[in-house]
């Protein structure tokens, strides 16, 4: 580190990461044990962006092999699950032992009247290994009423707290965090200059500049003066639901299409009840409903779909959230992350959260194949520690329908 005047500092790094989502700091962390030098900026909270609204499944391919074959999709998330969990058993690449499994397991279930397909399906060599149908006495809770007449399978899928998983990941890291204030950034020559959140200003000189900044890579590509990639959003609407509810539900209910009808995630509010969080095939329509009439939609799905929930005081909120990704003709979901280097400058995105280890895997194979020098410890002045953002449902706002 050396001062170049009084204002502002330089910085050497191997590489300078942007953006504080999953994408970013599970990057963060291996980069670091990989013996690089790297420093990440992150303009918001830790995890404010898509990460908070992740329903947290960690995906095996379960949802995307529905047709019936392995699709590049499936295939790309296959190994995930088992690196997930390997972390928060302490014996994978990076540290989760102090992140929160909400579920073990993620589950599929069928309506009476899809059975026969869903058991066709599921009979299909592609989901042999991938899961097993639960029988009556294993049930969830949820379940276990005389009123389910469907079939419930059980998927490798844990799901966990993103929030958690995020915590987890930067508190050992945090000195190499900067919270910078939103539209600093300037690029230069091999260089960025930005002010931090506590009004100090940094130079950093980088070998490598990963944008790993979710939605916000459209912008930083302008900065950066680069055409390429585009990135595409693709917009949903969430619906959340509290009050009197008791079972913990981690599903999707198989619908007509491949896409789930709903998919259900259960999750702890901050004043300690339970909030279903659902998405599928409901969010992807609710993007052409106002959010009165998602809503009227989501209560006639629960309403078919568990006919005996008794819901007590229910209350409704509705949350809109585009995913950001590299552009797909058709604005179709890419099959797996995506990586475009122009020069130094790396652009990527997930596409999924559970494909971030896999992302960084090739991030590091893309760094090595830069020859990107290892420049040892790097000195890095005691700046404010990052804040972490907090779950959507947590704040009174969205609770507008009830
Ligand atoms: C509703 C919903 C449900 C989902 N559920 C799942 C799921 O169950 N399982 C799954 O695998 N995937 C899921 N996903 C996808 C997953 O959320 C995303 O793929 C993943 O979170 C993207 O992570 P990211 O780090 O790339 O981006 P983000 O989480 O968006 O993080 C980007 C970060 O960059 C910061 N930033 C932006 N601009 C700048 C800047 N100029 N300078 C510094 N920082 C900046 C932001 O503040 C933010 O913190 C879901 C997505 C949505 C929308």
């Amino acid at each position: 580190m050396t001062s170049a005047n009084s204002t502002i500092t330089d910085i050497n790094v191997d590489a300078l990461i942007i953006g504080g989502g999953i994408a970013g700091l599970w990057t963060l962390a291996r980069l670091h044990q990989a013996g690089y030098k790297a420093v990440l900026l992150e303009a918001n909270a830790l995890g404010s962006g898509q990460t908070r609204y992740a329903q947290g499944i960690i995906h095996g391919g379960t949802k995307y092999a529905l047709t019936g074959k392995l699709t590049a999709s499936s295939a790309a998330v296959a190994d995930m699950p088992a690196r997930w969990r390997a972390c928060y058993a302490g014996k994978g690449e990076l540290d989760l032992t102090q992140a929160e499994l909400l579920s073990d397991a993620h589950y599929l279930w069928s309506t009476g009247s899809l059975t026969s397909r869903l058991s066709g399906f599921f009979a299909s060599k592609v989901m042999r290994s991938r899961s097993t149908e639960v029988k009556n006495v294993s049930l969830p809770a949820l379940f276990q009423h005389n009123a389910f007449k469907g079939q419930l399978y059980q998927l490798d899928e844990p799901v966990f707290n993103t929030l958690s998983v995020i915590r987890a990941i930067a508190e050992p890291l945090k000195k190499t965090i900067l919270p910078v204030a939103a539209n600093s950034l300037q690029h230069r020559d091999h260089s960025v200059v930005v002010t931090a959140q506590s009004g100090e200003m940094y130079h950093f000189h980088y070998q490598s500049v990963l944008l790993m900044a979710g939605e916000g890579n459209e912008d930083l590509l302008l900065r950066f003066a680069c055409r390429k990639p585009e990135m595409q959003r693709r917009a949903l609407k969430m619906v959340v639901l509290r009050g009197g509810l008791h079972d913990l539900v981690y599903a999707h209910c198989l619908g007509a299409s491949v896409n789930p009808r709903i998919t259900i995630t259960s999750h702890y509010a901050a004043d300690g009840n339970i909030v279903w969080y659902m998405g599928g095939q409901l969010a992807e329509d609710g993007v052409h409903k106002n959010n009165a009439d998602l809503i009227r939609a989501a209560k006639k799905e629960l309403a078919e779909l568990i006919p005996w929930l008794d819901l007590k005081q229910p209350q409704w909120g509705v949350l809109e959230i585009n995913r950001a990704e590299i552009k797909k003709a058709g604005i179709t979901r890419p099959d797996s992350f995506s990586i475009e280097q122009h020069g130094n400058i790396i652009t990527a995105w997930p596409t999924k959260m559970a494909l971030a280890p896999a992302l960084a895997d090739a991030l590091i194979e893309k760094i090595e194949s830069q020859h990107i020098r290892r420049s040892g410890d790097i000195e890095i002045p005691p700046w404010s520690a990052p804040e972490y953002a907090d779950f959507p449902w947590n704040d009174p706002a969205i609770w507008e329908h009830e």
